[in-house]
Formats: C-alpha cells, sequence, structure tokens
C-alpha cells in the first residue's frame, strides 16, 4: 500500500465521521495518529483526509468538543459514539507552537479552507524566549516544552537539583545529566541561572497557550497555573475555528460549556470573529473572574453567565434559542481530571464525577439541535 493511503486508513480513514461504529467497537483503544497532527495543520503535508458528514449532523449549530487525547481504553469511543460517530481530530499542539497539548477533538466543522492565527507563534524554547539560551547547558537537548499542567514543581525539587548539579563535575556525569533532565522534562524546568531552575512563570504560559499578556493576572499564583493547565491552545483551537469567519461575517451567537479562561472565546476574538452572544457555562469562581474581566476589556456583545451545566434545562435552552434565534457555535472541552494520565488517583474515566460531565455537554447539545431543528 502506497504511504499516503496507508496513512489515510489509520488515522484518516475512520476520520469520515459517517460510519456507524460496529456494535462493541467502543471497547477498542482508539489509535493515536503518529505524528498527532489532526485532519491538516499548516506546514505540514497532510494525508489528505476528506470528510463527508451526514446531512443530520452538518451544522448549525456547529459544536466543538475538546478533552485529553491520552484517556483511558474506551473513552473516545464512547465519546464518539455518543457525538454521531464523528471521528475525533487528534492533534499535539507541538506541531503549531513550542509547547506540546496533546488533545482529541470532535467537532462537526469543515475542515477545508483553514487558517492560521497570525502571528505564527514560535515553535521552539529559544524562539520564545531566547533569554534561556545564557544558561541552557548543552547535554540539555530539549528543542520545545512538554505539557503544560496544572501544577509546578515544588521549591525542594528544584534546589535538589541545583545541589545534585554544583557537587557534579562540568559537564556532570552521566547519570546526574539523566537524573536532571527527567525532572526537568517533567516539570517543564527551565534554566535561570547557574545549575539553577525553574517552572514557567504563568505569564509565559500565556504567552504558549496563544493568550493576551497578564490574561489570568489577579488570581492567586497557583489558581493561575490551575486554570493554564486545564485550557486550551488558543493557536491550535482558532485554527479549527477559523472556518467560521467567512460563514458568520456578522458575528456568531455562541453557549460556551465550562468556558474556563475563555480560550474558544480568545480564539474567537483573535480571528476577528465578533460575537453577538455568549451563554458561558462555567463553575469556577476564579475562571468566571478572569473571563468576565477580558469579557468586559474586549467584547461588546452580550454575556450571560450561567453557573453549573446542571443548572441548564432543557426549558432554559429553548428560551436561549428563541431570543438568540439559535447557536451558531456549542464549545467546550469538559473537565479531564478522572481521564488525564496524570491522575493517578482517580483516573476511572468517563463516568468519574468529573469527567462524566461530558455528557450533560451531550444532553446540552441535543436540547440546542432539537430547539433549533423546531425554530
Ligand atoms: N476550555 C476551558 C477549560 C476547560 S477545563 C478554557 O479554555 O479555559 C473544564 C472547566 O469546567 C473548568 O474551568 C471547571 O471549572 C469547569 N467545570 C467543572 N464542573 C463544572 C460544572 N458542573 N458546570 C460548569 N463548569 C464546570
Amino acid at each position: 500500500m502506497e504511504e499516503s493511503k496507508k496513512k489515510r486508513n489509520r488515522y484518516g480513514g475512520r476520520a469520515q465521521g459517517n460510519q456507524p461504529s460496529l456494535d462493541g467497537s467502543h471497547d477498542e483503544p482508539m489509535p493515536l495518529p503518529n505524528p498527532m497532527v489532526g485532519f491538516n495543520l499548516p506546514g505540514y503535508l497532510q494525508p489528505s483526509v476528506t470528510r463527508i458528514l451526514p446531512k443530520q449532523d452538518t451544522g448549525p449549530p456547529f459544536f466543538y468538543y475538546e478533552n485529553v487525547a491520552q484517556a483511558p481504553k474506551g473513552v473516545w469511543a464512547t465519546i464518539s459514539r455518543f457525538l454521531y460517530d464523528i471521528q475525533p481530530e487528534f492533534v499535539d499542539s507541538k506541531h503549531l507552537c513550542a509547547t506540546a497539548r496533546k488533545r482529541g477533538y470532535i467537532h462537526n466543522l469543515p475542515i477545508e479552507n483553514r487558517s492560521p492565527l497570525l502571528p505564527v507563534p514560535p515553535k521552539t524554547i529559544f524562539e520564545a524566549f531566547p533569554h534561556y539560551k545564557k544558561w541552557w547547558p548543552s547535554w540539555d537537548l530539549r528543542t520545545q516544552l512538554n505539557c503544560l499542567r496544572t501544577n509546578i514543581a515544588s521549591a525542594k525539587l528544584t534546589e535538589r537539583i541545583g545541589r545534585a548539579l554544583a557537587s557534579s563535575d562540568s559537564p556532570p556525569a552521566r547519570s546526574v545529566q539523566k537524573y536532571v533532565m527527567n525532572e526537568c522534562r517533567k516539570g517543564n524546568l527551565v534554566w535561570i541561572g547557574k545549575n539553577k531552575v525553574a517552572p514557567l512563570e504563568p505569564e509565559e504560559m500565556e504567552y504558549l497557550l496563544g493568550f493576551p499578556k497578564d490574561h489570568t493576572r489577579g488570581l492567586g499564583i497557583t489558581e493561575r497555573y490551575k486554570s493554564l493547565g486545564n485550557t486550551f491552545q488558543v493557536d491550535t483551537v482558532a485554527y479549527h475555528l477559523s472556518v467560521l469567519k467567512v460563514m458568520f461575517p456578522n458575528g456568531v451567537n455562541v453557549l460556551s460549556l465550562f468556558t474556563g479562561i475563555g480560550g474558544g472565546e480568545v480564539a474567537l476574538h483573535r480571528l476577528g470573529i465578533h460575537m453577538k452572544a455568549v451563554v458561558s457555562v462555567e463553575i469556577g469562581k476564579a475562571n468566571k473572574r478572569i473571563f468576565r474581566g477580558w469579557w468586559d476589556q474586549t467584547q461588546t456583545g452580550t454575556l450571560i453567565e450561567i453557573d453549573d451545566v446542571k443548572s441548564l434545562t432543557d426549558d432554559r435552552i429553548v428560551s436561549f434559542v428563541s431570543r438568540f434565534g439559535g447557536f451558531d457555535l456549542v464549545i467546550g472541552g469538559s473537565p479531564c481530571n478522572n481521564l488525564a494520565g496524570c491522575n493517578r488517583y482517580n483516573r476511572d474515566g468517563l463516568e468519574g464525577e468529573q469527567s462524566a460531565l461530558f455528557y450533560h455537554y451531550f444532553r446540552i447539545l441535543n436540547a440546542v439541535k432539537s430547539a433549533m431543528a423546531r425554530m
């Protein structure tokens, strides 16, 4: 089989989204593509994925659902089965920016004629942060950062690394290098002095994730790391959402579930897509504060805030649909707490207390679809 066909079968073949899954197929792990570049990415020679969605699955409303790519076995197959058997688009943001972020996206947006956000973000650590060159040892071969997490390395750990290096030769013995590199990779530590490493600052994370400077400023530092660790990588999401721009020249009405610090909205804004109205559902007080602050600074449309997806009843959905004349986009990534690999304690899959909120995404999307069908 020629290479392009092989690839298409590996991660495009079932990506058309119009093949019903066979009985029991959701028990199969969903293979993650390598390289993880989704259906297409700017600057990558693609296996040509085309997909034709059945009429009833195409927008409006357009929908966009996100979660961690490396979820326990069966999770993506189940999510996909609920979301009309549309196949996830798995993308590692390291192909677009200087930090890894492996995510799956299920959406019914067209996948042709996408365009990247400009300016294109730097793809390497030194392009993003040239000043780190000064103390970066030649044996630290990293060129990109790992996935940004919700918590950061402790001062104890960075001190221990400093001591290990101070008592070694220069360059340090292989075993010391190995220990240090392992910790640096795990914690995304950068070199800020001789034998001195530190975690990224929140504003560096904001930059890597495509947010405006100081987006999360004002929160406590722990909350900032948490919100940033959970958010969208804006350039990646914007690339997928870019197709909305020509479709909605007058702007969009958005139902934003699990809004967080507003990665989806920041992406739309940076694309120059006006948000006529956003109904935002987000339970975290700190996140709400950040999102509302950003909205007030940058937007002129209507913002309606709801705390909990559970309280967004079908009746309320019907009334929003009639008030706004329908939603153009239903966007959200439900919590990954019980899915992400770094959670060793209660990684109990989609039925975990937090992760099961996915079913509300599904319920709400269906309620929007049926209310819009009756318009
Ligand atoms: N996509 C978002 C982040 C999503 S993380 C961004 O761009 O920032 C998941 C979010 O769901 C978190 O912000 C969390 O506070 C929120 N959340 C958790 N339970 C919720 C609930 N019951 N209703 C609404 N939001 C909830």
